[in-house]
């Protein structure tokens, strides 16, 4: 076995593939394949049902929100929150702390103004702005609860004026938080959730239906909402696969549960990071993502062999992101403490080796 440190598609638990790989050939025993089934046949239902279920358990949805599995990633989401939300001639504000920020309100722009109130870019978004004023006239507030590529994330959320949305493609479920203090929450499945195809989405009903434009169908939420995820054909496998993951999350105890396993295996891992003289953490201290920790080398050209010697003890999806370099252990719910030891013992091992 691998120890999957991969930003996503992220890893999974491996009870859960255990559990998919046998839907694949034979769904709880029906005589039919998972990839089979009709999406409109009871089986499916119920699991769709379950999977929406156990979102507004685990994450306490209260009354008033709809929970939608839809497709196109958190890309799509980009643009369906302005087509939805930005009145023709409106504005909507925006936190820029990374690329998926910026392609966020790159999207925006189709629709209407955007007022980036901060950004982060100035020192490739090591950090995360704390510094700025939402405009009380803007439809919205954008912001990334945690920035994949650089390591940031947000550790307390600030309420807003205005309906605040939050991409949360790479920390949903890893951490509580409250939903109410949000009109809009989305995620690709494919770092905590399950396989890449399907997009949480969990959206206020109330902030709908205030834009006078016409939506096309697979882009109008309210349509996405009277067809319960199911205006087409839904991806019933990333669907499937979600479920059980959440099933996953629930018998450990859930999402609290596992933000205490969590924070100790960033704890363990930035400890590493800060005292081993060859390594250096990337993220401003206070930022720090528990989900994708970012790391550099004092010395760059011991990169290199430091890969190489954690390939060989098993490590795979380390390398950095190219935009930032070094190295990414991407830490999401699934991955076992057992493999941040083996990643910290790699670091003093090679640090052993290369002592000046
Ligand atoms: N937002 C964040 C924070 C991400 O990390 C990613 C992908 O890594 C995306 C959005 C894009 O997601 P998708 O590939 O599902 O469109």
């Amino acid at each position: 076995m691998k120890h999957n440190f991969g930003a996503g598609p992220g890893i999974l638990p491996h009870e859960v593939l255990k559990q998919a790989s046998q839907a694949v050939v034979d769904f709880n025993g029906i005589g039919l394949s998972i990839l089979e089934i009709s999406h409109r046949s009871a089986e499916f239902e119920g699991v769709l049902d379950e999977a929406v279920k156990l979102v507004k358990e685990l994450l306490e949805v209260p009354e008033g929100y709809s929970v939608l599995f839809l497709q196109g990633g958190a890309s799509q989401q980009f643009a369906m929150i302005p087509y939805n939300l930005l009145p023709e001639g409106g504005k909507a504000a925006y936190l820029e702390t990374g690329v998926w920020a910026n392609k966020a309100l790159k999207e925006a722009k189709y629709f209407g103004n955007v007022e980036v109130v901060a950004s982060s870019k100035d020192s490739n978004f090591t950090y995360i702005p704390k510094d700025y004023t939402v405009p009380a006239d803007a439809a919205y507030f954008h912001i990334t609860s945690n920035n994949t590529i650089y390591g940031t994330q947000t550790q307390e959320f600030k309420p807003a004026p205005v309906p605040l949305v939050a991409d949360m493609s790479s920390d949903i479920f890893s951490r509580t938080f409250n939903v109410a203090d949000f009109s809009l929450i989305y995620a690709g499945a494919q770092k905590n959730m399950g396989p890449a195809g399907t997009t949480l989405v969990i959206v206020k009903d109330e902030i709908l239906g205030k834009v006078d434009r016409k939506i096309p169908a697979m882009f109008n939420y309210q349509t996405q909402i009277e067809g319960g995820s199911m205006y087409n054909t839904p991806p019933v496998f990333a669907i499937y696969v979600s479920m059980l993951t959440l099933r996953w999350l629930k018998a450990k105890g859930g999402v609290a549960a596992m933000q205490k396993e969590n924070d100790a295996k960033a704890a363990q891992l930035y400890k590493e990071i800060d005292r081993n003289p060859l390594f250096k953490a990337v993220a401003a201290v206070e930022d720090r993502s528990k989900m994708n920790v970012c790391f550099v080398m004092e010395n760059p050209e011991l990169e290199k062999p430091f890969l190489k010697l954690a390939e060989d003890k098993g490590i795979v999806g380390i390398k950095g992101h190219r935009s930032v370099g070094g190295f990414r252990a991407s830490i999401y719910n699934a991955l076992p403490v057992t493999s941040i030891h083996v990643l910290i013992d790699a670091m003093q091992e090679f640090a052993e080796k290369h002592k000046a």
